[in-house]
């Protein structure tokens, strides 16, 4: 058997003025996934847990089978994993951002999108005047960035960039046990950075300096059962992400490199399809992760997130289902990881639709693939980490509180009122 798990990241939106009051799944044209839905298992999953951050990494190890409770460590240790970074027992790993302020405020959380060969040298800078033998930096993708300290403050309370754009950052720095030592590092890389060659020619170029590191997102290596163990297969991750990549390895799966994927709207969204076809002549698990509709989300941008979608179904679910043609050992997982609505330009914890297709497998008649013919469906799964089980083995998982199955699509399921009682809550 072939399984393949499809994730459009931030699919999921509400009702827009711009679309006639459609949501933009609603409004693109799905033939896929809409055909998929209807004649497979199609119902509402909640990816995100109160209490934890409402970001890309959590709803991935949700989506990935694990339950955030249990195996969240933080964004910074899945990203290390993705560049090769090996975290000892007592190191603690930070992303590390590099970010333009201007007038004491937050004015870009990314410097511009800074290319990685501008980033590198400022962070190969940094290192040699700001590490030692406890503190050391990684030069990552772009404006992500990684830090490691062996004994670092894990119990600082720090907050990501991208949510205190435009603002102050005195009261956005970070607080807790160990907050000193953190702004001390931030603090000191203001003078290092501002007077960088690399620096200086990008504000000569009109580009916005990166001239401070903003720390956050930090954690421990993540202790988790690798899914290749617990169900017996190998597989691969495709994805443009590093977080996500992050997820892959940590989970026992190997990195598929794709030439030209950006994680926006310019992807090689063709490149990841043939990629995971070749995964699936050897292997039995091939994941695809596509970020441009997350992206667009947080822009803002309605034609952009439509026709991401779009891209999505044709180039990604439409080229998979062509090269499975004519088989039947196989099934389908798609989903948003979360919603990233366009009228908030931020993730919420609203519950996503999902699928769940197999050749000659049980068919939901769902009018298509969104948000409301998913709850028309009926169908919610309120932990979203027990899709996994259910996708590779049939079986939900046997821990209490999993109540869901299909014998439950036509009924309607009692925990109901647990979904609507977690509602949507802002922040990444
Ligand atoms: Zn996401």
């Amino acid at each position: 058997m072939k399984y393949i798990l499809l994730v459009g990241d931030g699919m999921a939106d509400h009702p827009h003025p711009e679309l006639n009051q459609q949501t933009p799944l609603q409004a693109a044209k799905t033939p896929n996934m809409d055909y998929l839905a209807a004649n497979g298992m199609f119902g509402l999953a909640h990816t995100l847990v109160e209490g934890y951050p409402f970001g890309s990494d959590v709803a991935n190890l949700t989506v990935m089978g694990y339950d955030p409770r249990q195996y969240y460590a933080g964004r910074a240790p899945l990203e290390a994993a993705n560049i090769g970074v090996e975290l000892g027992p007592r190191d603690v790993a930070f992303r590390c951002n590099l970010v333009n302020i201007q007038n004491n405020r937050m004015h870009d959380f990314s410097a511009g999108h800074i290319p990685s060969d501008d980033a590198k040298p400022l962070i190969k800078m940094l290192g040699q005047k700001l590490g030692n033998d406890r503190i050391q930096f990684y030069p990552g993708t772009s404006y992500r960035h990684l830090l490691v300290w062996k004994g670092g403050p894990l119990k600082a309370r720090c907050v990501p960039p991208h949510d205190i754009s435009g603002e102050e950052i005195a009261s956005h720095l970070p607080q807790g046990p160990g907050h000193k030592d953190l702004i001390h590092l931030m603090e000191d890389s203001r003078l290092l950075l501002e007077g960088h060659e690399v620096n200086r020619e990008r504000r000569h170029a009109g580009l916005p300096a990166a001239n401070m590191i903003w720390l956050w997102g930090q954690g421990m290596k993540p202790v988790m059962p690798t899914i290749t163990d617990k169900f017996h297969l190998t597989g691969s991750v495709i994805s443009a992400v590093d977080l996500i990549k992050g997820i892959g390895l940590y989970a026992g799966l190997t990195v598929e490199k794709v030439p030209g994927v950006t994680g926006y709207l310019d992807t090689n969204y063709i490149g990841k399809a043939e990629a995971a076809l070749k995964v699936l002549k050897k292997n039995d698990f091939v994941f695809v992760h596509v970020e441009a509709p997350d992206e667009c989300g947080h822009n803002g941008d309605v034609a952009g997130k439509v026709r991401a979608i779009e891209d999505f179904d044709d180039k990604v679910v439409g080229i998979i289902r062509s090269g499975l043609a004519g088989r039947d050992d196989y099934k389908i997982m798609i989903m948003p990881d979360h919603a990233t609505p366009l009228d908030v330009r931020t993730h919420t914890n609203e519950p996503v639709p999902f699928l769940i297709y197999q050749p000659g497998g049980p068919a939901s008649g769902a009018a298509g693939f969104n948000e409301a013919s998913a709850r028309a469906s009926g169908l919610e799964v309120a932990e979203g980490w027990r899709l996994m089980d259910f996708f590779i083995t049939g079986q939900w998982p046997a821990a209490a509180g999993a109540r869901e199955g299909m014998g439950q699509a036509a009924a309607e399921p009692e925990d109901a009122d647990t979904a609507s009682a977690e509602g949507g809550g802002q922040g990444l």
